[in-house]
């Protein structure tokens, strides 16, 4: 899934139909197709109607309309209570979400340059009116009183969730400080903005300004006609009249280390790749960084948390820093001792290769690829006939069937935003209808790359109007020819189980208020979900399914998938490592209490070295190109371990089916169902716990990776 904030700022819910029979209201008139009534099967967008010029003045509309219901909070001369406050904030901005939902879809999935435009210009707005919101103090007044004054035991679970949720959001948004406090949040906002704007420029200007320019074709080694061309290219670009040019670009860099012979080029490759933001000229980010952790910590002081991670995983499925810490320190020494197996192997097969001298950081991803070719050699191109698209398609559908009884009704009654595009009504075992998916498959111009999930419409269950949910999945497959379907790699493949399974958790939602419904869940919490599918994808009885020659019909051989298996899982121990030095390094920064100043150099070598991490392994991402916590002022600060934790997650709720003695074990099903349907009205941890009758253990993990 995209790592969309959309999703959790503007999720959807809509006036499907009236509120309730109390409070029957007639539509109001538009004329603008976003904004009337969507008189379409089972409430869709109408997609065919929408031009590019309703999106402006819906938002507009939509806006001022989300204003007033705020003002018609704080003006209620009512005493707050959960339902005149808490309640009525939820479904505040229905309209505004109504039309986000669709213009971020759109966006994205089929987009040109007025929307592109449109997308620029309303992200200040958007993001100054949420501003107005979260630190309204009128409206935190209210809120503060509700959550003080409500006698909690009279409130349901998820409302007591739902009061905690909206109520430490506001704390966290800083709207309770006053005075001088109040100023110095302010200033900490705005450096911190500039700062991480500043961080992110910086590493994209040492990534772009770095270039190796190779002259000899033998220094290229056995790098594919297609990338050769394109350094050709790169080296054009750059002003030469012949030769390679390879950049920092990991498109670029990685290939050169797989195929260059030459030491000396990769040596200065992986430094050019490892200094950046290092250098000491005006990019560098060392200054930065000191910088922004002073200021994040000083934040969390103010807003009442020890630490920066303290305040960001508050809301989080871990909850603590120590609980991050101990779930990666049990982790840590098994991958660490697989990548040491994995140097030793290296280093001898580079001996055997006649290269004399010691093995470097640089060498490993050169002699990865002979020790795998050596060991293994399997060509990732011998699966694709097995994985034909639709046949993959199926594959997911036919899942689904068997382990929650559900089936796919094609509709083609359905406005789509694009003619490749298919639509499904879900259906229960028992016919009820679920909700429903767009399903959008192939790469085009008007498309982003990669694979993401959607939420068109969240599902809840206000004044028992429940509004049934309406997900997409977009992926970017190769379109089928005149000559030959679309075949997808295995990791294509994988891609479409995973997203299917972040559709199923919006599907199987069952809450009452959206924001609590299907994916609105924390950030640690919703790989899961998604990741966990990926397991049911290779299981040789789920392949027997679906993986079947496009041509002869012939199941895929287990002993290629056990070749592919193999093949992916030599290298294991240096990706864990890798990633999790990296994860090790943000906690490290983000759990600092004092705002003493650190010198990032010392620093991450001290905390690097307390670690054990060996010289030839650099965390994936070192401090001064760490964009995914520098360089954004949300990102994934205190985050990053998040891509682990769904992983221990989903590989122990897999072994919740193979203990029950069948993957497609019924009961195991239903409790895995009950845990999805109700997304993020509950903590995480508790829903896991009630799944699986105990917290998660890293053993099925250890064992997927070969060491248990
Ligand atoms: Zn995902």
């Amino acid at each position: 899934m995209k790592p969309t904030y959309f999703i959790a700022l503007f999720s959807a819910v809509l006036l499907l139909s009236c509120q309730s029979k109390e409070q029957k209201v007639t539509h109001k008139t538009y004329n603008n197709p976003l904004l009337d009534q969507w008189n379409t099967p089972f409430g869709v967008p109408p997609f065919d109607k929408i031009k590019n010029e309703d999106y402006k003045p819906a938002f507009d509309i939509a806006l001022k309309e989300h204003k007033d219901d705020i003002e018609a909070i704080i003006n209620n001369s009512d005493a707050p209570t959960f339902k005149n406050t808490i309640e009525a904030f939820e479904v505040s901005g229905k309209l505004l979400t109504k039309v986000s939902n669709v213009f971020y879809n759109i966006e994205s999935a089929n987009t040109n340059d007025v929307l592109k435009k449109l997308s620029g210009t309303l992200a200040p707005i958007l993001s100054a009116h949420y501003d107005d919101i979260n630190l309204n103090k009128n409206l935190f007044k209210r809120v503060k009183s509700v959550y003080e004054n409500t006698d909690k035991s009279k409130l349901t679970a998820p409302q007591q969730k739902l009061l905690e949720d909206i109520y430490k959001k506001f704390v966290r948004s800083g709207v309770a400080l006053e005075g001088k406090e109040e100023a110095r949040l302010r200033e900490i906002n705005n450096k911190l903005a500039a700062l991480t704007d500043q961080f992110g420029k910086n590493v994209l200007e040492e990534t772009n300004s770095f270039e190796l320019h190779v002259t000899d074709k033998k220094d290229l080694g056995n790098l594919p006609s297609s990338l050769v061309a394109l350094a050709a290219d790169e080296a054009k670009k750059r002003g030469h009249e012949n030769g390679w040019s390879f950049t920092l670009q990991r498109p670029s860099i990685n290939p050169f280390l797989q195929s260059s012979p030459n030491r000396k080029l990769r040596q200065k490759m992986f430094l050019g790749y490892a200094m950046r933001g290092d250098n000491d000229n005006k990019n560098d980010n060392k200054a930065i960084i000191q910088e922004i952790v002073q200021l994040r910590t000083e934040k969390a002081n103010l807003l009442g948390y020890e630490s920066h991670a303290d305040l960001i995983l508050d809301n989080a499925m871990a909850k603590k820093p120590e609980a991050v810490l101990k779930f990666m320190d049990q982790l840590w020494n098994p991958v660490l001792n697989m990548a040491k197996e994995e140097r030793k192997a290296m280093a001898e097969f580079m001996k055997k290769d006649g290269v004399q001298g010691v093995f470097n950081g640089s060498d490993w991803r050169h002699y990865v690829e002979k020790v795998r070719k050596e060991r293994y050699n399997f060509d990732e191109e011998e699966m694709r006939p097995y994985f034909e698209f639709n046949a993959v398609k199926k594959g997911v559908f036919t899942l689904a069937n068997k382990l929650f009884g559900l089936t796919f009704k094609e509709r083609n009654d359905i406005p789509k935003w694009h003619e490749d595009q298919q639509v499904f009504e879900v259906l229960e075992a028992n016919g009820k209808h679920l909700g429903i998916i767009y399903m959008d498959f192939f790469a085009r111009e008007s498309k982003e790359g990669g694979a993401w999930m959607n939420e068109l419409r969240s599902q809840s269950n206000v004044n028992g109007n429940f509004v049934t949910p309406i997900v997409t999945n977009n992926f970017n497959f190769p379109r089928p020819t005149e000559n030959e379907p679309s075949l997808l790699s295995f990791s294509e493949a994988e891609t479409l189980f995973h997203e299917f399974g972040h559709a199923l958790h919006g599907l199987f939602s069952n809450v009452t208020y959206q924001s609590q419904s299907g994916t609105n869940v924390p950030r640690d919490f919703v790989e899961f979900p998604s990741q966990v599918m990926e397991n049911w994808m290779s299981e040789p009885e789920v392949l027997k399914l679906y993986a079947k020659h496009y041509k002869t019909g012939e199941v895929i051989p287990n002993a290629l998938i056990k070749k592919m298996n193999d093949a992916n899982s030599f290298n294991q121990g240096f990706a864990n490592v890798e990633y999790m030095a990296a994860a090790y390094l943000d906690m490290y920064w983000h759990t600092l209490k004092d705002i003493e100043k650190r010198d990032v150099h010392k620093f991450e070598a001290k905390k690097m070295k307390e670690l054990g991490l060996i010289k030839e392994i650099l965390p994936r991402y070192r401090s001064t190109y760490f964009n995914h916590i520098f360089s954004n002022p949300v990102g994934y600060s205190s985050g990053y371990y998040s891509y682990k934790w769904s992983e221990v997650l989903d590989a122990d709720a897999f072994q919740a089916f193979k203990d029950a003695g069948s993957i497609f074990d019924q009961e195991t099903a239903k409790k895995y169902r009950n845990m999805l349907s109700q997304g993020g009205s509950k903590d995480g941890m508790e829903l896991y716990k009630e799944f699986r009758g105990a917290e998660p253990s890293i053993d099925p993990l250890l064992e997927k990776l070969g060491i248990k």
